[in-house]
């Protein structure tokens, strides 16, 4: 059965530049009659101070514009639409109660300037967050601050340069697996660290002899993502640990997965000294887009006092910021941290509880495990370990494969990553999938299967049912055009 469930559009509903459909005299606005005297404007300001004309200036009608961005708007993909499954990225659907809590008139309109006194509950909120995301990872401490995953992660890497250089030598380089984020690496650089990198072995997990005889007194931590970006949980992360503490070096874990995780398995209960999490992915904020996101690091006690400034505190007198912190890596971000975005996470803490939390990190393994099940006799499984909260297959034509499921109404799945598979086809359902949208997709991707063996064209040329069939992506990153020109 084919299930295309989109049909391509008339080309001339193709939409043009705002510019394009500009004509002179047109305007969006009526202002009222002026009940006070006209000023000449150059009087005013002074004629160098006026421009005589704006290039390029639009011109349109309300209308105009009202339809312009509705129409590009429903030209893209979204959590909203359907099936997401860009996997590493967690593009899951947050429930729309938490974005009506973070929006809450007292907090939407406190400020980050207002005297400590008069913002004592958002004080309680984040310290409350603190706790919980402690208390998730098995950790003793944790910092807001960090705005991104990869933020954390340079955050947690000053953090180790200060403790180690606080017991008199920094050390030189960071291990770092091949199945690492790409942003794992560059973190590592920015702390001025040199990156070594140990290998998997063929089932997609850490070579623990190798790193045994790898690790030296050189080496000041290892970076560690868990479950790895193959969606393979590090069975042997607590000997990894004592192999590192053992030669003095320090165990950095990547929590962005932490959606495999959260309520079953606590990293400070095997070992890892610090870590950070991606509030923007596990914890109810959409992810992408650019907006704003949030990466928590955790820390066991040993590490507290390097902690970002200020941390908050707690006085008979109320909520305060401590900045007496002498052995602080210092602050790493404006404020606080994204308010909101912190506001969101608590907000689904709270709701789901740990039974919850618990419950949606099974069903995020389940969809994972189900469909491998489904496409495990079509597509070939880049490695034979049990699957936690994505699946990676492998494809010769993965690209191609992966427009082609445009056609059939789905986001793609992630292309060509991780680096260390072949053609990788990298597939994260994430927990809130039912069962058929599952069947859905698994059926567009047997149906493409099939394809690629009777009709290999259809497949790739693919996509046929989008506006603009195939982009150049390499002009499109190396020659991009950022200025409209008159014609
Ligand atoms: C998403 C992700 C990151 C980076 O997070 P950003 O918020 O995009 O900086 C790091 N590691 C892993 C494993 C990730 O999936």
């Amino acid at each position: 059965m084919t299930v295309i469930r989109k049909v391509r559009p008339h080309p001339s509903q193709n939409e043009a530049l705002l510019f394009e459909l500009s004509s002179p005299g047109k305007s969006g606005y009526q202002l009222p009659k002026l009940d006070v005297p006209a000023v000449d404007p150059v009087e005013a300001l002074g004629s160098a101070n006026v421009r005589q004309e704006i290039p390029d200036f639009v011109e349109v009608s309300e209308v105009d514009v009202i339809r312009h961005f509705t129409r590009l708007s429903t030209w893209n993909y979204a959590i909203d639409l359907g099936l997401y499954p860009l996997g590493s990225c967690t593009m899951k659907y947050n429930p729309r109660v938490n974005e009506a809590v973070a929006r809450t008139e007292g907090l939407t309109w406190i400020h980050p300037y207002q005297p400590d006194q008069s913002a004592q509950g958002a004080f309680a909120i984040l310290d409350a967050l603190e706790r919980a995301l402690a208390e998730i990872t098995g950790m003793d401490a944790v910092t807001l601050q960090p705005a991104a995953g990869a933020h954390g992660e340079l955050t947690g890497i000053l953090m180790v340069r200060a403790a180690l250089e606080a017991r008199g030598n920094p050390r030189k380089k960071v291990l770092i697996p091949d199945s690492a984020h790409g942003t794992n690496p560059a973190s590592v650089r920015m702390a001025g660290y040199e990156v070594l990198n140990v290998a998997s072995n063929e089932r997609g997990m850490l070579d623990v002899e190798t790193l045994a005889r790898t690790v030296d007194e050189s080496v000041a931590a290892i970076m560690i993502t868990n479950p790895n970006t193959l969606g393979v949980f590090e069975a042997r992360i607590a000997e990894v640990a004592r192999i590192m503490h053992a030669r003095g070096a320090l165990v950095y874990m990547d929590g962005a997965n932490m959606n495999a995780l959260a309520g079953i398995s606590r990293p400070g209960d095997y070992g890892v000294d610090l870590m950070h999490l991606n509030l923007h992915k596990t914890f109810s904020t959409p992810h992408g887009g650019g907006g704003p996101g949030s990466g928590p690091v955790a820390v066991k006690q040993p590490l507290e006092p390097f902690l970002p400034l200020p941390r908050i505190q707690r006085t008979p007198s109320g909520w305060s910021w401590n900045y007496d912190r002498p052995q602080s890596v210092g602050r790493v971000r404006a404020f606080y941290g994204n308010f909101g975005v912190l506001v969101r996470a608590l907000a689904y803490i709270m709701a789901h509880g740990g039974d919850g939390l618990k419950r949606a990190t099974l069903d995020a393994l389940l969809n994972a495990n189900y469909l491998r099940k489904l496409l495990e006799p079509h597509y070939e499984i880049a490695y034979h370990a049990p699957s936690m909260h994505e699946c990676v297959f492998r494809h010769e034509a993965t690209g191609a494969i992966a427009k082609r499921l445009i056609d059939y109404g789905f986001h793609p799945y992630t292309v060509s990553f991780p680096l260390i598979v072949h053609g990788a086809m990298m597939i994260e359902p994430t927990e809130t999938e039912s069962k058929q949208e599952l069947d859905g997709f698994a059926e567009a991707l047997i149906a493409i299967a099939r394809e690629l063996k009777e009709t290999p064209e259809l497949v790739l040329t693919a996509p046929h049912t989008t506006r603009t069939a195939k982009v150049d992506e390499v002009a499109a990153a190396r020659k991009p055009v950022l200025k409209w020109r008159r014609p």
